[in-house]
C-alpha cells in the first residue's frame, strides 16, 4: 500500500510516496501559484495510485476545513487543501507538526511518548507531540524577557518581545548586520542561546517533553545546542527533569515524510 505526503513551505513544496517502512520516493519543486503547483502533485499521486494522503502546511490553516486562510503569499489565502485532493481521504496539520511527527516515526523522537519539535529559522515554530496526539500550538510567538543589553527592534509584526521577533534567522541578521552563517561573535550567540532557552523553558513547563528536537538554519552554528542546553537547565532549576535537547535526525526530509505518516495513520 503507497501513501502521499505533501510538505507545503513557503518556498518549496516537498511532495513524495511512502509505505509502512518509510519514505520511497521524495520531490521538490518550488511554491509558485496553488493550480499549477497543486495540479503537479494531484497528477502524480493519481499515477501513484495513493490510498490516502497527509499534507503537513503552512499556516495559518483552517485545521478542520483545511482551508489556507490569511496568508501574505500571492494567490494561496482561501485555497481549499481538502477540495484539491477530494478523491482521497486526506490528513492535514501544520509543517512543524509534520516534521515532529516524522522525528517520532523514524528519527529521534522514536519510541517517546512526549515530543516537541522546534524549527529555528525564517521563523520559529513549535510542533508538540503528546501521547500519541499532535497538540496545536503557536510557541514561536510566545512573549519572552528581553535582555537590558540588547536594544534590537523585534522582527515580528506583532509583538515587541515574542520569540519569532527576537529570536529568528532575521532577527539575528537585523541586529548584528550580518546573516547567522557568517556571525562568529560570541556575544551574539550566548544572547541567541538565553531567548531560545527561555522559549524552551516555557514549553517544557507546559508539555513536560522528554525530548526536544530543534531544527532550522539557525541551529547549524556549532556550539548552540550546547549553549542551549546549559541556559535551559539553568532556568528549569531543578525543578522539574530536564528533556534531552538534539538535533534531528531526518534533516530535510522531517516534513515529508511526517506528512506521509500521517496519511498512513489516516
Ligand atoms: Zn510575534
Amino acid at each position: 500500500m503507497k501513501y502521499g505526503g505533501i510538505e507545503l513551505g513557503g518556498t518549496k513544496i516537498v511532495y513524495g510516496i511512502g509505505d509502512e517502512i518509510g519514505l520511497l520516493e521524495r520531490h521538490s519543486i518550488p511554491t509558485t501559484d496553488p493550480a499549477s503547483t497543486l495540479q503537479t502533485i494531484k497528477t502524480y499521486f493519481q499515477e501513484k495510485k495513493v490510498k490516502r494522503i497527509g499534507i503537513a502546511t503552512f499556516g495559518p490553516v483552517d485545521l478542520s476545513t483545511g482551508t489556507i486562510t490569511t496568508t501574505p503569499k500571492p494567490g494561496w489565502s482561501g485555497v481549499n487543501l481538502k477540495e484539491w485532493f477530494k478523491e482521497w481521504d486526506v490528513v492535514i496539520d501544520t509543517d512543524v507538526n509534520g516534521a515532529c511527527f516524522g522525528e517520532v516515526a523514524y528519527g529521534a523522537g522514536r519510541g517517546k511518548q512526549s515530543v516537541v519539535y522546534g524549527t529555528i529559522g525564517t521563523g520559529i515554530g513549535f510542533g508538540v507531540y503528546k501521547d500519541g496526539k499532535l497538540l496545536v500550538a503557536e510557541g514561536g510567538h510566545q512573549l519572552i524577557q528581553k535582555h537590558p543589553s540588547d536594544h534590537f527592534n523585534s522582527v515580528c509584526l506583532f509583538h515587541s518581545n515574542c520569540m519569532e521577533g527576537l529570536a529568528s534567522g532575521p532577527a539575528i541578521e537585523k541586529r548584528w548586520g550580518k546573516p547567522g552563517a557568517e556571525l562568529e561573535n560570541s556575544e551574539a550567540w550566548e544572547l541567541e542561546a538565553n531567548y531560545l532557552a527561555q522559549g524552551i523553558t516555557n514549553i517544557c513547563m507546559m508539555y513536560f517533553p522528554k525530548v526536544i528536537i530543534l531544527g532550522g538554519g539557525v541551529m547549524h552554528h556549532e556550539g548552540l545546542l550546547e549553549l542551549v542546553r546549559e541556559e535551559v537547565k539553568k532556568n528549569i532549576n531543578g525543578y522539574i527533569a530536564v528533556p534531552e535537547i538534539v538535533l534531528p535526525e531526518l534533516g530535510d526530509n522531517a516534513g515529508v515524510i511526517g506528512a506521509i505518516e500521517l496519511g498512513r495513520r489516516g
